[in-house]
């Protein structure tokens, strides 16, 4: 079965081809980047119209150069959630396409994609799931056919809290990889000669962690009355990600010693953070955990992720009528019935 999928939640318009026989994915992305500030959901949306008929085009016809003109089984889409007039765009052209092909379409929940692609490329059975994105932030575990949300941040994204500090201090978005490589300096060279130490130069922020939820608001705030204070700009960097990730390097290790899973997969753009993937390194092979993290092109908004799955859940007969097909900007994943693990049985 081949799958052409569409993503395009928020800043990333993307289509990509999954070939399940061979499991192979050619994915092409067109990113949105705001001039200033943050994703202005106009802008993005203005960005997925032009964008996405560009990046379909560019797969359909590297599909049909080899395989021909019946080189589609289905289409898949970003169904949410995401940003209401991004995803309105998504799902027109989803439809057209599957009605212009003649094949089904399968609306995917993107949340569970970004947890999907980690399963599938690990061969995980059952893990436990981090999904460190801009605008989320949630562990996942399955149980009786759909995954549960065992913690999640009570307020900001993860990307999103990082990213409303670097806006603060005028950096460009996305602000995730410029906080890494300042905090990657400051590691280096510390506030003395000798390099940080990663206590004694933490600066004191907000952890704020109850049970297997967690907040970022505090921290955000924080940093940003840290850099007004006058605390350089790489200390603050260097602090605010040792704070984040422990968190959610804490919560990841509660969830899975209270399931008893011994597999944890990371997803979602901040997981493209080696110093994020280092620190949950660590903590699973403490506790004897097996530890995956996808390649970068997977871990960010990309429609190999809406592929994969949707070739499973067209494979399971998860297909959904154009009629029935709205898009939901709030789409959570323990909504989703997991038609495509119904074999299994845990
Ligand atoms: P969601 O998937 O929840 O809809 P999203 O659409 O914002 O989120 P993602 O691609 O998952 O998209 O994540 C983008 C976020 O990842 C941005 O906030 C960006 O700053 C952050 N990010 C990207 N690279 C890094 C990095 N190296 N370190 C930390 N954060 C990063």
């Amino acid at each position: 079965m081949r799958v052409l999928g569409i993503e395009g939640t928020a800043w990333c318009a993307s289509a990509a081809l999954y070939d399940a026989e061979t499991d192979s994915v050619l994915i092409e992305s067109d990113p949105y980047e705001p001039d200033s500030g943050g994703i202005h959901p106009r802008e993005a949306a203005e960005h997925m119209s032009e964008a996405i008929p560009e990046v379909v085009d560019r797969v359909l016809t590297a599909a049909e150069a080899e395989h021909g003109p019946d080189a589609v089984d289905a289409v898949a889409f970003s169904r949410g959630p995401g940003l209401g007039p991004c995803l309105r765009i998504v799902g027109t052209a989803a439809r057209a396409l599957a009605g212009t092909l003649g094949v089904p379409l399968v609306g995917v929940n993107h949340m569970v994609a970004h947890l999907e692609i980690g399963r599938h490329r690990s061969g995980f059975d059952n893990p436990v799931c981090l999904n460190a994105s801009g605008a989320n932030a949630h562990l996942l575990g399955y149980h009786d056919g759909r995954y549960r949300v065992l913690g999640e941040t009570m307020d900001a994204g993860v990307g999103n809290a990082i990213d409303k500090f670097t806006r603060h201090v005028g950096w460009s978005h996305p602000g995730g990889p410029k906080v890494e490589s300042a905090a990657a300096e400051f590691a280096e060279t510390g506030s003395g000669e000798s390099g940080a130490d990663s206590v004694a130069d933490l600066l004191d922020l907000p952890y704020v962690v109850k049970g297997m939820d967690f907040s970022f608001s505090g921290i955000s705030s924080a940093a940003n009355d840290a850099a007004d204070d006058g605390v350089p700009v790489e200390e603050i960097c260097f602090s605010l990600q040792e704070h984040v990730f422990a968190m959610l390097a804490e919560v990841s290790e509660r969830a899975l010693s209270l399931t008893g899973a011994d597999e944890l997969v990371l997803g979602g753009g901040v997981a493209q953070n080696d110093r994020l993937r280092e620190m949950l390194a660590a903590m699973c092979e403490v506790r004897g955990a097996d530890f995956h993290a996808p390649e970068p092109r997977f871990l960010r908004d990309n429609a190999g992720m809406i592929a994969v799955l949707g070739a499973k859940m067209a494979a399971a007969g998860d297909t959904v009528e154009i009629s029935e097909s709205a898009v939901d900007p709030s789409f959570r994943p323990d909504q989703v019935p997991v038609t495509w693990r119904s074999g299994e049985s845990v």
